[in-house]
């Protein structure tokens, strides 16, 4: 099959990552990358140390409201689409390159696959549910990580078939797990000790685009009275700026902040972190595959096992429940919930068994 996966930002490489080249083995793909994350920080260094194939079309859409870009996105792949023609499109998780890739195939009457389908936090406010919802609901095929999605999909009665393949940033987690343990030393170089710090990230709309958010953030993060190691996100680096809030976090003793990181080196930190202070979703999984706490600065997570076994605490910005939860004991139990690591191959066998599904 001739098959269109549209890309768009970090999280999305390192999905795609997992999938590509098996995924090339038995079909032909074409990779087009929207232009959401561009710069060689958030783009190119996951393409040099994960082995994404480079992209075949770069659309270099970024930038502007989440509704502006993603009606330039669509207009962009309605012309892709139309020229490639395509059997099927693959889009992945929750950005506005998802549901631009999903809407312009549905709308050529092209079936749609979703990976990491039938996520949900339940906040409509949040651009990514709503890009998740509207995926789910013009997906062919829903490629589930977890049980939990497997439920929310059959509650709302999507219409394309679901199916539970577990998570393929699993697969390059347990991949680069040596890679990432060899580097230890590297800790060194951002002068922290395995489990004396903790690992911070931040860049939700909800968390960084209001100032007065920005400034709970800000207060949160200097609170630690840990190392705190901080890969700032170019998002949240424009904004502390407009809010004249960098030079507090520059200045705080115990905030080491960097560039973002490529995916080794932010696993190595992660790793051998005390903790993961984080808004983000991969974050939050990748501290679960490598037993380290999550303390998620959100009052609600689409990645409830997480919660549910005592490896994530939603403290929101609330910075004494997040001091309190850097205190809190490791869960005695640390069960296998996002699969075993063969996630994409479970996801290019489902695709190659699509066209028995009449699409
Ligand atoms: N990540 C990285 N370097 C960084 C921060 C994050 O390689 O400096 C990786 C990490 O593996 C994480 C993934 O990027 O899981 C997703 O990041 P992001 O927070 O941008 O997206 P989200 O998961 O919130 O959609």
């Amino acid at each position: 099959m001739r098959i269109v996966t549209v890309i768009g930002n970090r999280p999305q490489f390192i999905k795609a990552a997992a999938v590509s080249q098996l995924l090339r083995a038995e079909h032909s793909e074409i990779l087009v990358h929207t232009g959401q994350h561009y710069d060689d920080e958030l783009s190119e260094i996951f393409i040099r140390e994960l082995g994404l194939p480079r992209p075949d079309r770069e659309l270099g859409i970024a930038g502007g409201t989440n509704t502006s870009q993603t009606s330039r996105q669509l207009a962009a792949l309605e012309l892709v689409v139309g020229e490639i023609t395509p059997d099927l499109v693959l889009v992945y998780g929750d950005t506005n390159s998802t549901l631009a890739g999903a809407l312009a195939a549905a709308q050529a009457g092209i079936a749609v696959v979703h990976v990491e389908a039938g996520m949900r936090s339940f906040d409509r406010t949040m651009a990514e549910e709503v890009n998740r919802v509207v995926t789910d609901h013009l997906s062919t095929l829903l490629l589930c990580p977890s049980q939990v999605a497997v439920d929310n999909l059959a509650r709302e009665g999507v219409l394309g078939t679901v199916e539970l393949v577990g998570d393929v940033m699993a697969d390059i987690a347990r991949l680069m797990a040596p890679r990432a343990r060899e580097r230890t030393q590297a800790l060194a170089g951002w002068g922290v000790e395995p489990g004396g710090y903790v690992l911070a990230t931040a860049h939700r709309a909800a968390n960084v685009d209001d100032p007065q958010r920005l400034a709970l953030l800000v207060d949160l993060l200097t609170a630690i009275e840990l190392p705190v190691v901080l890969p700032l996100h170019p998002r949240t680096r424009a904004r502390l700026e407009q809010a004249g809030l960098l030079g507090a976090l520059e200045s705080a003793p115990t905030v080491e902040i960097t560039p973002p990181l490529g995916y080794l080196d932010f696993r190595t930190l992660l790793c051998s972190a005390r903790a993961v202070l984080t808004d983000s979703g991969g974050a939050q999984k990748e501290a679960y595959f490598a037993a380290v706490p999550a303390i998620t600065m959100r009052d609600r997570t689409e990645w409830v096992e997480t919660v549910e076994t005592g490896w994530n605490v939603l403290v929101d910005l609330d910075k004494d429940a997040a001091l309190a939860a850097l205190e809190r004991p490791l869960p005695s139990e640390h069960p296998e919930l996002y699969g075993d690591g063969h996630a994409a191959a479970r996801v290019v066998s489902a695709i190659s068994s699509i066209s028995a599904l009449g699409s």
